[in-house]
């Protein structure tokens, strides 16, 4: 598991240490120690770190999907990049690493980081896709939450079950997918990356 290391300015230092940052000495940097939510912090995420995935542009997807907690369908949100988009493949040590471009397009899930223009075009439709930990460690991943009571949605059941959330079986199921077209630069950090996105064609444009 990777750190997640901040640049703070010198102004705004103690604000970042009232959100839960701290400094480590030795390297002379800020970071978000373990079991802190890194949420108010993103702000001061490091230009260029923790990208896996670029792209000169994606598309933002969302549907409606019922909350295991409330019963409710909300919206949910979801990113696709494009064939062409490219993939870093690590190699044996970080200068080492390679940019692979994929010729399938990719709906991504667990995702870690996104570039700033990327959250904050986000933002524009929803506040409902944002970063908070994982249950499970101390990942910061970006979840979708629910509009009605705000419990969280598992990314399997939105991403990775076969006829549920984004991952459509029919044309009919992708036409209950409003699909927007960015063009602007992506960048950004993955876990998962489903290849081949089927009936991409088949959602609804907006
Ligand atoms: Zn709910």
């Amino acid at each position: 598991m990777r750190r997640r290391d901040l640049d703070v300015p010198f102004k705004d230092r103690e604000a970042a240490r009232r959100h839960g940052a701290r400094w480590d000495r030795e390297r002379h940097c800020w970071f978000v120690p373990e079991g802190v939510d890194c949420s108010p912090l993103l702000g001061w995420s490091r230009a260029g770190e923790f990208i896996n995935a670029r792209a000169h542009s994606y598309y933002l997807l969302e549907t409606l999907h019922p909350c295991s907690q409330c019963g409710r369908e909300s919206r949910v949100h979801g990113i696709v990049l494009p064939t062409g988009h490219e993939i870093r493949m690590h190699g044996e040590d970080p200068d080492s690493d390679e940019w692979e471009r994929a010729d399938e397009p990719s709906l991504i899930s667990f995702v870690t980081n996104l570039a700033s223009a990327v959250s904050l075009r986000i933002q524009q439709d929803s506040l409902l896709y944002r970063p908070r930990h994982s249950f499970a460690d101390t990942t910061c991943y970006h979840y979708n939450h629910c509009e009605y009571c705000g419990s969280v949605f598992d990314e399997y059941a939105l991403f990775g079950m076969p006829g549920y959330g984004f991952d459509v079986l029919s044309e009919m199921q992708a036409a209950r997918i409003l699909v927007s077209a960015v063009r602007a630069g992506f960048a950004g950090a993955a876990e998962h990356f489903s290849y081949g996105v089927a009936f991409l064609d088949a959602m609804t444009r907006r």
